[in-house]
């Protein structure tokens, strides 16, 4: 046996595809989504990532600007800005590129964003309205896993997903979102003991680590879905994820490749948030 390829560039070419007539209508009845990112210092990969999310934009008609403040901003200074941001009525999404210089403070900087322009899903009340199971904007890496998920007909009802990682942007929501899809979900992290126990007993596999070859062929049940979360960069430049892809590969149902799985899925669910703040469907909830 060998898996399905779950092809998250393929499916964000799609869907930015839909997204780009949804926009095209959007502008012709005179309302321009648009995207202001907030980048601050000049971290490389927080630069890059800035630039993908400005390029995705672009390409599906979003309009989108970056707000490039230097390394030594405080912490009020970022606050007056978001203010004025969420006052600003031609601005649909607010992004902070985390992370923050350790001068400030991220929970402040989550918590300004106004809940109806948080696009990355990190506001407590948006948090709080996805784990309650309301209508609101899904963290977007979580929500682009879920995406592949039910794009490729992965059954998530009655099926155990076990979730490596539990940081508040990936492990948390992804296993939240798969509880609310009727799965039993399970938690593992570093202080797990024995987590082959865990992952073997896995329909899907959700792994959110960041170390490369983390899960290898023993982790994996026959048949399994397993999605690889994880970025790691080798010393020849190139990337991978956090599962030994090749030999999971010959035993899983499905398995998303890194690159080209869920990075442009993550984007696109930021591009698919834009929108729905441009349409103000949570706005008009609250
Ligand atoms: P964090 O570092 O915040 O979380 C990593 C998690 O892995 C923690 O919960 C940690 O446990 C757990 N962990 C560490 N070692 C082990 C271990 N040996 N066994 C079991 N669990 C372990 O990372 P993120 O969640 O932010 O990101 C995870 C990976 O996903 C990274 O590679 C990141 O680059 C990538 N990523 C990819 C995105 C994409 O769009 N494709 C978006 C966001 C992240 P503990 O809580 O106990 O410390």
């Amino acid at each position: 046996m060998s898996a399905d390829i779950i092809k998250g560039k393929e499916l964000a070419h799609k869907l930015k595809e839909e997204m780009s007539k949804e926009v095209l209508f959007l502008k012709e009845q005179g309302l321009v989504p648009h995207l202001t990112v907030i980048l601050i210092g000049d971290n490389p990969a927080s630069k890059s990532y800035v630039n993908g999310k400005k390029k995705a934009s672009g390409e599906t008609g979003i309009s989108s600007d970056v707000i490039e403040m230097g390394v030594s901003t405080s912490e009020k200074e970022l606050l007056k800005k978001i203010q004025e941001l969420n006052n600003d009525q031609s601005v649909h999404g607010i992004l902070v590129q985390l992370p923050l210089p350790k001068h400030i403070d991220e929970q402040h900087v989550i918590e300004a964003i106004s809940p109806a322009k948080d696009v990355d899903g990190f506001h407590p009340i948006n948090i709080g309205r996805m784990i309650t199971g309301k209508d609101t904007f899904l963290p977007c890496t979580p929500s682009g896993i879920l995406t592949m998920l039910k794009s490729y007909d992965v059954t998530i009802e009655g099926k155990h997903a076990v979730i490596i990682g539990r940081s508040n942007i990936v492990g948390k929501p992804v296993g939240q979102l798969l509880l609310n899809e009727n799965a039993t979900v399970t938690y593992c992290h570093s202080k797990t003991t024995n987590l082959i126990d865990f992952t073997s007993k896995a329909d899907i596999l959700i792994v959110a680590v960041g170390r490369p070859n983390a899960i290898r062929e023993e982790h994996i049940k026959e048949g399994a879905a397993v999605i690889d979360v994880g970025i790691n960069r080798l010393e020849d430049g190139s990337l991978t994820g956090d599962v030994d892809f090749d030999a999971v590969f010959e035993k899983a149902s499905y398995i998303s490749p890194v690159p080209r799985g869920v990075g442009p899925m993550t984007i696109t669910m930021l591009l698919q948030n834009t929108i729905k703040a441009a349409k103000g469907l949570s706005k008009s909830e609250r």
